[in-house]
């Protein structure tokens, strides 16, 4: 069922942002389109939408629960979420714990490095240039962040990976790496944005020592190793095994 919602505000690759009565708040529609390499690749699956918002969900209550300041305000149906309106900083903070995808393409870093610490990589998020990886003097110059918020989006950033790489690992799930957006508030505070998902995460089953069979997350789409909804379906089924019902609050 569709919420009630205002006008279309945005709509990207996967989500669609549409505003909501309170000016602080908007509502995100998680849709199926699948997309890869810079939306080479295209493709409908089935379910994604609602996998996804779920997925997201449950782990943006855990890190709030745990004092991680995140825009979500709460479920509005199975592909439907409200969260608290942000300006989106454009940086793509990537957090890495095993070498592994573009790390490995454009380093030397063998498959499966374990990288201690976890590697933190920002991106400027444009899609027409690419999301190009940035050097620390080219986030100066870009001057998308001053040194005091760079410092907090680092520190902001490992704290998550830290909190989600303990819950993953609970749930015999290998977190790999994954991709963070954050966002500011009218208030100007700091928050977790955007969504974390197997669109997002590269997440590996320690139930299967298989290096195909293990992959639960978009590199079965990018490969075409195929089952990806069943993949992002357990994902889900283990999430929600150890999380409560997130909040309805609509
Ligand atoms: N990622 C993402 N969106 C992007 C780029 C990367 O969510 O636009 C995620 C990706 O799913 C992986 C991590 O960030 O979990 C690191 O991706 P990498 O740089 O290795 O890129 P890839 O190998 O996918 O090109």
């Amino acid at each position: 069922m569709t919420p009630d919602h205002g006008e279309l505000l945005y709509e990207g690759k996967a989500k669609r942002v549409f505003a909501l009565p309170d000016p602080g708040q908007v509502l995100v529609e998680y849709k199926n389109d699948a997309t890869a390499f810079n939306a080479q690749k295209k493709a409908q699956l089935e379910d994604k939408g609602r996998l996804n918002c779920q997925i997201s969900a449950r782990l943006f209550e855990l890190l709030a629960v745990a004092g991680i300041p995140t825009h979500y305000v709460g479920l509005a149906g199975e592909t439907w979420m409200v969260v608290q309106r942000v300006e989106i900083i454009p940086l793509e903070v990537v957090l890495r714990n095993i070498a592994t995808g573009s790390l490995c393409r454009q380093t030397p870093i063998a498959q499966g490095t374990q990288l201690d610490p976890p590697l933190l990589d920002l991106y400027y998020k444009d899609d027409a240039l690419g999301d190009p990886l940035l050097t620390d003097a080219r986030v100066r110059l870009l001057g998308v962040a001053d040194e005091a918020r760079l410092s907090a989006i680092e520190q902001l950033a490992r704290r998550v990976n830290g909190l989600l790489l303990a819950f993953f690992d609970a749930i015999d799930l290998q977190l790999v790496d994954f991709k963070l957006e954050m966002g500011l508030n009218a208030a100007g505070d700091l928050l977790l944005a955007d969504e974390i998902s197997p669109d997002t995460c590269r997440l590996w089953d320690r139930r299967t020592g298989d290096v195909d069979d293990r992959i639960l997350d978009k590199d079965r789409f990018r490969k075409d190793l195929g089952g990806v909804m069943e993949a992002y379906g357990e994902v889900l089924k283990r999430v929600q095994a150890s999380t409560s019902n997130p909040v309805n609050c609509l």
